[in-house]
C-alpha cells in the first residue's frame, strides 16, 4: 500500500465522516518512518517494510475508527507493543490516549514518537495491565487491545480498567469468534456483556478482522486481576 493507497483508503472506508487530511497523513508517514528506523536498532516489530506497514500497524490500528467515537474520550491501549493501535488513533482522532506495555524499550520508543510528532493527546506508562489496575480501576471510556493474548486471558487484564458503561475493544483476527465462545463464562464473572461485534477486512491482503465491543455492565469483583500466572494456569 503506497501513501496516496493509505490516504484514499483511510478516508474512503474508514473516516468517511470525518475526513482525515494532509496533516494528519504526514504524522502517520513519520509514525511509519520513526518505527522502521528503530525496528533496525529495537526489533519492535516483525513488520519490516513500507508497503505491509501502512496496511498491517496503520490501516488495521483505525479500522476501530470506524465503528467507535473516540474523539473527547479517555481510551488506554494494552499491550501496545510499539505503539500500535494507540498512536495512530491519536493521530486520527481527538480522544485522549494512554499507552501502557511491560516492556521498557517499548515505552521509551512510544516516548519518543510522542514527542517528536507533538502528540499532546497521548502517553505513555511502563506497566503490566494487572498492576495498572490497582491505581487506575473502572477509569477508561474505552480499553482497547490489539494482538495481546487469548481473548480469555485479555478480558481479565482489560475489564477491570473499563468504567461501568465503558467498553473494551477486542481487535482480533481470523480466530476472534472461537475466542469469544472461550471466554464467554469469564465476560460475565467480570461484569462485561458481548455488544457488538463488528467483522471487517483488511483492503489489500484481505485478511479477516474481528472487533468485538464488550460492555462493562457492573463493576468488577476487586478479587480480579489476579496474579498474571494465575491468569494464564486458570483462565476464568
Ligand atoms: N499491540 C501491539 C501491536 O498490535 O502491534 C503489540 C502486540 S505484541 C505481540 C504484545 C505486547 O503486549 C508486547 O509488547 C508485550 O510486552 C505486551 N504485554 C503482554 N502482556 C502484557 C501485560 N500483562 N501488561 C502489559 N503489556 C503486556
Amino acid at each position: 500500500m503506497n501513501k496516496e493507497e493509505l490516504k484514499n483508503l483511510i478516508n474512503d472506508n474508514l473516516a468517511y465522516r470525518s475526513p482525515l487530511g494532509d496533516r494528519h497523513f504526514d504524522l502517520l508517514e513519520k509514525l511509519m518512518n520513526i518505527t522502521l528506523e528503530e525496528n533496525e536498532k529495537f526489533n519492535l516489530t516483525a513488520i519490516k517494510n513500507e508497503n505491509d506497514f501502512r496496511e498491517l500497524m496503520i490501516y488495521d490500528s483505525l479500522v476501530p475508527m470506524k465503528y467507535f467515537d473516540f474523539d473527547n474520550k479517555n481510551v488506554l491501549d494494552v499491550g501496545s507493543g510499539a505503539g500500535f493501535p494507540g498512536l495512530p488513533l491519536a493521530i486520527s482522532t481527538s480522544g485522549n490516549y494512554t499507552l501502557i506495555d511491560s516492556t521498557n524499550k517499548k515505552i521509551g520508543h512510544i516516548c519518543r514518537v510522542i514527542d517528536e510528532l507533538k502528540l499532546d493527546n497521548a502517553s505513555a506508562v511502563c506497566a503490566r495491565a494487572e498492576d495498572y489496575a490497582k491505581d487506575n480501576r473502572e477509569k477508561y471510556d474505552y480499553v482497547i487491545a490489539r494482538a495481546v493474548s487469548q481473548l480469555s486471558v485479555l478480558v481479565e487484564l482489560c475489564l477491570p480498567l473499563v468504567k461501568v458503561g465503558g467498553s473494551f475493544i477486542a481487535m482480533k483476527g481470523a480466530n476472534g469468534e472461537e475466542e469469544l465462545k472461550e471466554a464467554t463464562r469469564a465476560i460475565e464473572k467480570l461484569g462485561g456483556k458481548v455488544q457488538t461485534i463488528k467483522i471487517d477486512q483488511l483492503p489489500l491482503s484481505k485478511e479477516k478482522r474481528i472487533l468485538i465491543e464488550i460492555i462493562k455492565v457492573k463493576a468488577t469483583n476487586s478479587k480480579y486481576p489476579r496474579a498474571y500466572s494465575e491468569i494464564k494456569s486458570k483462565p476464568l
